[in-house]
């Protein structure tokens, strides 16, 4: 069995903004906060199709999707994530797993736990059992501490579709 294994990482800006939905995995979550970004700068699909991207060694989203394109502006990021999938089963993989983890202060998102997991495995297609999320803080130290931002670190491992010969 071939395997590939790829890590993704990506930071956006938080912002007061009730007008702009707050996607995380895809799930928006009822809040007065927002990420700010060219797309819809959903940080946990954007750290995962750069995973996806870089397991199969296919760069990473900014050189897919440049920020500098117009056209690209308020982009849905699962399309993001579809683009990296399909790139990935071009190459003659299937995702095992993902493990992701999400660093800031807020949003809080124990509650949406299940939701985001939920939400991510209907894009991918995948059992959610093979999704992992998870959430830590930097104990309000640095940009992150302070609540300007959030980061996103994600892990996925891919399979062969076919055994190796
Ligand atoms: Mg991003």
């Amino acid at each position: 069995m071939d395997l590939r294994i790829g890590n993704g990482l990506d930071f956006h800006r938080l912002k007061t903004d009730p007008s702009r939905p707050l996607l995380l995995g895809g799930y928006e979550i009822a809040s007065e906060l927002a990420l700010e970004g060219h797309s819809d700068a959903d940080v946990v699909l954007h750290a995962l199709a750069d995973a996806l991207l870089g397991a199969i060694g296919q760069g990473d989203i900014g050189q897919h999707f440049p920020d500098s394109d117009e056209s690209l502006k308020n982009l849905d990021s699962r399309k993001i994530v579809n683009f990296a999938l399909g790139l990935v089963r071009e190459h003659g993989f299937r995702i095992a797993n993902i493990d992701l983890t999400l660093v800031g202060e807020k949003p809080r998102v124990a509650v949406h736990r299940d939701a985001i997991r939920a939400s991510l495995a209907g894009i991918l297609g995948l059992d959610v059992t093979r999704i992992g999320f998870k959430a830590t803080t930097t104990e309000k130290m640095g940009a992150l501490g302070r609540s300007e931002g959030v980061a996103c670190l994600a892990t996925v491992l891919l399979v062969s579709l076919t055994p190796a010969e």
